[in-house]
């Protein structure tokens, strides 16, 4: 009788939300295919590392945990993804240990090369051309749905439209039955990813507004987010239908990236900094003039670009802090992206400049967050709890993404529960 091993795999993502997509599809299908996820410290057969390039950091710490499986599991396949690994192939192909690398264009590939080449038979690799689709399904309450890849925007710090393409995505039509395999699976609530999610359609004469009006009609799904939106993309059409009553949450992840009118035109961004107080104050008014909750703003921001004086930074921080007032800030020290056109520029910001900035926002970031949970204490809410027993708690989020813990109860996993914040 032929005994074949179970190969057992560990998994390993760095960066975005669409990266814990990608990585999460690519298990499900290797799980179906006889493989057994295990933990990366458990001594796995083979390693899938899906990897980022955001920074030099994500760069650097990719190559590293790769040296690091392999020095601690030396008979061990390494095969590796993602944003860093199609932009930088041949140093990772350098790397001992492992044994292939997958681009942008070949992500269809990774299950039925690691089937192949672990377990000698090749899976029947369904072509699905340049877009891969991916959902994550790990927590049992909430699901990220990539809608979209690529970006044809080449905003001048970023090199992410060169490790993963153009502008396109599945159409619609494809993207409903994945948001109602995700309902079928008891998850309530779906978050949309992408790397320009605005920019959907444009691949299929489609559009971001038709994709979240069909969308909201997916029976079991009860909240939407949308994971980050560009400000021009966001338009008062969809601000209105959303506000209507929709399944869509009073949470925006949106990316500012300066607050100063210099420096955005310089990063090649496409609004400047009344447009964007607009549209912060359009969504601000018409959800919470009707007597709805109060908006979670999430919003990105990239300190130290290149010829970012101190007076021009203020005009950032001073932005956040009385004009745009969010709930959230994501703060990114700029990072020298070699290929870039900031990279060449010359005015490059000292770090030990670029560490004051970051330490600056993110004091600012405590201050509106406690503000913003503070004026709404007292408001009722529902929460989605999720499933993680924190030491005897568990956790989840209100419509307005206020994280709310209470002691665990396995009774409540995946439901949503009327609580008053
Ligand atoms: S919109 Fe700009 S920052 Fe975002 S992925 Fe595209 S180029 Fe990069």
């Amino acid at each position: 009788m032929l005994v074949t091993k179970i190969m057992r795999i560990a998994f390993i993502t760095l960066g975005c939300k669409l990266n814990y997509a990608e990585t999460s599809t690519y298990e499900r299908e290797l799980l179906k295919e006889g493989f057994e996820a295990v933990q990366w410290n458990k001594g796995a057969d083979v390693f899938l590392v899906n990897t980022c390039t955001v920074t030099e950091h994500s760069d650097k710490k990719s190559r590293n945990i790769i040296r690091k499986l392999h020095r601690q599991n030396p008979d061990a396949k390494i095969f590796v993804t993602g944003c860093s690994a199609q932009l930088r192939r041949a140093d990772y192909e350098a790397i001992e240990g492992v044994e292939r690398v997958f681009g942008a264009t070949e992500k269809s590939q990774v299950v039925p090369s690691i089937k192949e080449k672990t377990m000698g038979t090749a899976g029947c690799g369904q072509d699905l051309g340049t877009f891969f689709p991916a959902y994550s399904s790990g927590e049992r309450t909430r699901s990220f749905l990539k809608v979209q890849d690529g970006c044809d925007y080449k905003c001048h710090y970023c090199t992410v439209p060169y490790a993963r393409g153009e502008s396109r995505n599945i159409p619609i039509a494809e993207i409903i039955p994945q948001a109602e395999a995700i309902a079928a699976e008891g998850i309530k609530e779906i978050v949309l990813t992408g790397v320009n999610t605005g920019d959907f359609g444009k691949s299929t004469g489609e559009s971001f507004y038709d994709l979240i009006k069909q969308l909201n009609d997916v029976d079991g799904i009860e909240r939407y987010r949308i994971s980050s939106i560009e400000p021009n993309l966001l338009t008062e059409e969809m601000i209105d239908w959303i506000t209507s009553g929709t399944k869509f949450l009073p949470h925006y992840h949106i990316p500012l990236q300066s607050g100063c009118d210099t420096i955005l035109k310089e990063m090649g961004r496409r609004y400047d900094t009344a447009a964007f107080a607009h549209k912060i104050q359009y969504i601000r008014e018409k959800t919470e003039k009707a007597g709805g909750p109060k908006v979670f703003f999430g919003i990105d921001v990239i300190v130290g670009f290149p010829g970012e004086t101190d007076e021009l930074f203020m005009e950032t921080y001073n932005f956040l802090k009385d004009v745009v007032r969010p709930a959230f800030i994501h703060i990114f020290p700029y990072s020298r992206r070699a290929g870039t056109p900031a990279a060449e520029r010359k005015d490059q910001v000292q770090d030990s400049v670029k560490t004051k900035r970051v330490q600056m926002l993110e004091e600012l970031c405590e201050k509106l967050h406690n503000e913003f949970v503070e004026s709404n204490k007292g408001v009722a809410e529902k929460v989605l709890f999720e499933s993680t027993d924190r030491k005897g708690m568990m956790e989840g989020y209100t419509g307005n993404y206020i994280r709310i813990s209470q002691p665990f109860d396995p009774e409540l996993i995946g439901k949503i529960v009327d609580i008053t914040i």
